[in-house]
């Protein structure tokens, strides 16, 4: 089911007796989400995920603007009559059901036409437990399963209907690290097995990133970028994107072009054909950097941190906009394992692509033609 999002709007009014302006918690979305795609709606805190989530399923109306499900506008239907599935981070099963009974609940209430006789029913909700994997779980209760197990249970119920569009806000959150790998995985599987449009909320940009076909990066209500994960890293429209996307993340720093060349601090980094002259920002991707006698960046070195497969130089440069520049070398480099000593320069060459510039005050991409010196 595409699912197609117009001038979408959402305000809530100010509870705050000081300030009475209203909470813009969605702001202008417009969005075309492809029929059959996992989606991403990924951003920090209070950036309006949630709500977009809610708008979609009919849990909250919105302020301004239309939802399209395919050619039907549904802004005015009720969530049960969306054919939508959601899933929320706490799981919200019925304790003292058991996982069948807690999966048959949504077949119950079908009514008229759609209304199934029990065996019927008992065939959903098995082929819902098999595909989410817990159909040896049936007659437990939910206390007697670990949290990925009832997170399972969770998608299986909101999964039995078979909706057109399914809705999951931070369904890992509740889980170890370990379990929210594998889940997430799970998610994937589920979803390229069904085919049913499907929009994730996270704020964990590696949790977005690993299973989207696109995310959606949005900050303060507003969407900054929508794009395949690749893609965005890869190309960020803005600051913010930039910064969101990637561990360690992109190092920042103070610069300026002069006479078509990038300056981070006194060192000319990079050639910059037809750009004029202004003060920066660069980012910098921690694997942008090449360790080279010579290179034109000089950082100060202050150790080596080896976090399992992943080596990273630590650094530090005056122009840096972090205490710290985190740089991803190769193992070859890996001679102080987690040892900081005495600080001493070292020379980078910066592969052009993982360096992108932006405006100083709209912290906008300026676009440049790469070219290394
Ligand atoms: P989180 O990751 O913390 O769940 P989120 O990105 O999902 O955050 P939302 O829950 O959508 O964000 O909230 C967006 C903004 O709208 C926040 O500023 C929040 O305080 C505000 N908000 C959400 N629901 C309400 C409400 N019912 N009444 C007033 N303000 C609300």
């Amino acid at each position: 089911m595409e699912i197609i999002l117009r001038n979408l709007t959402k305000k809530f009014p100010s509870r705050d007796r000081k300030n009475h302006e209203d909470v813009v918690a969605v702001n202008d979305f417009n969005f075309e989400i492809p029929d059959g795609k996992l989606i991403g709606l990924l951003g920090p805190s209070g950036c309006g995920k949630s709500t977009t989530l809610y708008l979609i399923s009919g849990l909250q109306k919105p302020t301004d603007g239309r939802i399209f499900f395919g050619k039907d506008d549904v802004t005015n239907l009720p969530p049960e009559n969306r054919g939508i599935g959601l899933v929320f981070q706490n799981y919200a099963l019925y304790p003292h059901l058991t996982v069948r009974q807690n999966i048959l609940f949504p077949l119950q209430n079908l009514k008229g036409k759609d209304k199934l006789t029990k065996t019927e029913m008992w065939e959903k909700a098995d082929g819902a437990a098999k595909l989410v994997q817990i159909d040896g779980l049936m007659d437990r209760k939910p206390r007697e399963l670990s949290g990925g197990q009832q997170q399972r249970v969770a998608i299986a119920r909101a999964l039995v209907k078979m909706p057109k569009v399914l809705l999951l806000d931070e369904p890992l959150s509740n889980l170890d690290a370990r379990l929210r790998l594998q889940t997430r995985e799970e998610i994937r599987r589920i979803q390229q097995e069904t085919k049913i449009t499907t929009i994730f909320v996270t704020h964990d940009q590696e949790e977005a990133m690993s299973i989207s076909d696109l995310i959606v990066v949005m900050k303060d209500g507003v969407v900054q970028q929508i794009g395949r994960p690749q893609e965005v890293y890869d190309n960020p429209a803005n600051l913010f994107v930039a910064k969101f996307l990637g561990t360690p993340p992109i190092n920042i720093f103070e610069a300026h072009i002069r006479n078509s060349r990038l300056f981070i601090g006194d060192d000319a980094v990079l050639r910059l054909p037809g750009l004029p002259d202004q003060e920066v920002y660069a980012g910098i991707r921690p694997e942008g950097f090449i360790c080279q006698e010579g290179g034109e960046l000089c950082c100060m070195k202050k150790g080596i941190e080896v976090m399992g497969r992943d080596i990273s130089m630590v650094c530090t440069h005056k122009a840096s906009l972090s205490p710290t520049v985190r740089i991803i070398v190769g193992a070859e480099n890996n001679t102080e394992p987690n040892r900081y000593g005495e600080e001493f320069p070292v020379r980078f060459r910066l592969l052009s692509r993982k360096v992108f510039l932006f405006h100083k005050e709209t912290e906008a991409r300026i676009h440049m033609r790469e070219c290394s010196l």
